[in-house]
C-alpha cells in the first residue's frame, strides 16, 4: 500500500508518519496563477522560504512532494497573450523550490509540463473528473503517471476497466462529497476560481451550502457518498489499486496523523466522519453564523437554514456497526445504472450505522420548508471573512 497525503507544511507531521507508507505530499501555495483544488481562506499561507524547508525535511524522509496546480478552470487567462511564459516561469520556481511533481485537471497544463519537463511526474486530478476507461486513456497518452479517481471510487467496472487497462489508479479515500452531486461542477470552478491571483475575493463556497442541504434533507447520502473505509481497501486492492489519497491541507497535524494511521492500520474505531473531510454541516453552519452577524439582505433565511443545520450538529457514523462486506456489495452494484431510492442498500446501511441525536435515520424528520440557499449566496461574496471566523472554517 502507498498513501499520498496531504500537508499543512507542519514539519513535524512528515516526522510523525515517517513509519508509514506515505511516499508522497501534495499542497500548493494558497494562491497561484493558474489557482488550484482549495480555496486560499481555508489554507495555511506558507512563505516561499517555510515551502522550501518544508520540502527539504521531506526529501530527507526520501518522500516526493506534489504541487498542486490543479485548477479545471484557467477563467481564460490561457488566451492572453503572456500566459504560457508566465506558466512556464510558475512551474520553474516550483520546481526550483523543490517540487518533484505535479497535479493538473487541465490536459493544456499536462501537455505543457510534459513538454518542458519530460522527466518530472504529472498525476491527473480529481478535479480532471475522470469517469471513463477512454478519458483516463487520453489522460495516460498526454503523460499521466497515474489519474485520481473521487467520482468514480465506488464504480469497480470503472476501476477494474482501469487496472485492466494498465492505467495507474490512485483512490482519494476520504471525502465525503455526496455521490452524482449536481453541484460539482459549480464547486469545482469556484474553488479554482477563487484561489488565482487577482481573482474576486469570496469567503464561502456556496455549493458546500447546496449539498449540506441534500444532507439534511436525506442524511442516508452520508453512506452512499464516495468515501472508502480504511477496512475496504482490500477490496481495491484485490481490484489492482494500491495508492490511496489522504486530503486534509485545511487540518491539523494531529488529524492528518490520525487519518494516515488509521488507513494504514486498516482499521478505525469510533465515528468515522472523525478521519473523513466532513464539510456538509460545520462549514455551511459556521459561515451561516457569520452571515447573521453581517449585513444580510436576508435575516430570515439565514436563520431558517441555520435551524435546519441544527439537528445535524451531533450525527456520527459508526464504523464498527458496518455489515460485513459493506464494499464488496457495493463493487458488485451497478451503482452508476440505479436509483439510490429504488436500490435502498445504502440506506438500509446507514440506519445501521447513522446517529442523529443518538437516533437512526429512521427517527430523524428533516425541515418541511427550507428557504431556497441561492438567497444567501451575496453574503459569501466580497470583503473575507473576519480572521477568527476564517480560522474556525480552516479547520472544517
Ligand atoms: S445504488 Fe444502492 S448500493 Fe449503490 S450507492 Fe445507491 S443505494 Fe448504495
Amino acid at each position: 500500500m502507498e498513501l499520498v497525503l496531504a500537508t499543512n507544511f507542519d514539519d513535524r507531521l512528515v516526522e510523525r508518519v515517517r513509519e508509514l507508507p506515505v511516499t508522497t505530499f501534495f499542497g500548493g501555495f494558497p494562491t497561484s496563477l493558474t489557482g488550484g483544488g482549495r480555496p486560499p481562506y481555508i489554507l495555511p499561507s506558507v512563505t516561499e522560504d517555510r515551502f522550501a524547508e518544508h520540502l527539504e525535511v521531506i526529501h530527507r524522509r526520501d518522500r516526493r512532494f506534489f504541487a498542486t496546480l490543479n485548477t479545471n478552470d484557467l477563467g481564460l487567462k490561457e488566451y492572453e497573450p503572456d500566459f504560457l511564459d508566465r506558466f512556464r516561469a510558475e512551474a520553474n520556481y516550483l520546481l526550483d523550490l523543490g517540487v518533484d511533481g505535479f497535479v493538473v485537471a487541465i490536459p493544456l497544463l499536462l501537455e505543457i509540463l510534459r513538454s518542458d519537463h519530460p522527466h518530472v511526474p504529472v498525476s491527473a486530478s480529481t478535479f480532471a473528473r475522470l469517469r471513463t476507461v477512454n478519458q483516463a486513456m487520453y489522460f495516460r497518452r498526454m503523460g499521466a503517471e497515474h489519474v485520481i479517481l473521487e467520482e468514480g471510487n465506488r464504480d469497480f467496472q470503472l476501476i477494474r476497466g482501469l487496472t485492466k487497462a494498465k492505467v495507474p489508479v490512485e483512490v482519494l479515500v476520504n471525502q465525503t462529497c455526496i455521490r452524482d452531486c449536481p453541484y460539482r461542477a459549480h464547486h469545482l470552478n469556484t474553488s479554482s476560481l477563487c484561489s488565482q491571483e487577482g481573482s474576486s475575493p469570496i469567503w464561502f463556497e456556496h455549493p458546500i451550502l447546496q449539498c449540506g442541504l441534500e444532507v439534511i434533507r436525506d442524511p442516508t447520502k452520508l453512506v452512499s457518498s464516495i468515501w472508502v473505509r480504511p477496512e475496504d481497501l482490500a477490496v481495491y486492492e484485490e481490484a489492482g489499486v494500491h495508492r490511496f489519497k489522504i486530503s486534509g491541507r485545511n487540518r491539523s497535524t494531529d488529524w492528518l496523523v490520525k487519518v494516515a494511521q488509521a488507513y494504514t492500520s486498516r482499521k478505525y474505531e469510533g465515528n468515522l466522519l472523525d478521519i473523513l473531510s466532513f464539510v456538509q454541516v460545520k462549514a455551511p453552519s459556521q459561515a451561516l453564523e457569520v452571515a447573521a452577524r453581517g449585513p444580510s439582505p436576508t435575516p430570515k433565511d439565514v436563520e431558517a437554514l441555520q435551524k435546519a443545520f441544527r439537528p445535524l450538529q451531533d450525527v456520527r457514523i459508526d464504523n464498527q456497526a458496518f455489515p460485513p462486506g459493506f464494499m464488496r456489495r457495493i463493487a458488485e452494484t451497478d451503482c452508476e445504472h440505479l436509483s439510490c431510492e429504488s436500490c435502498r442498500y445504502c440506506a438500509s446501511v446507514a440506519e445501521k450505522v447513522v446517529r442523529i441525536g443518538g437516533a437512526p435515520p429512521s427517527r430523524y424528520h428533516p425541515p418541511a420548508a427550507v428557504p431556497p440557499s441561492f438567497r444567501v449566496l451575496p453574503s459569501f461574496g466580497g470583503a473575507p471573512a473576519p480572521a477568527k471566523d476564517r480560522l474556525e472554517m480552516r479547520a472544517r
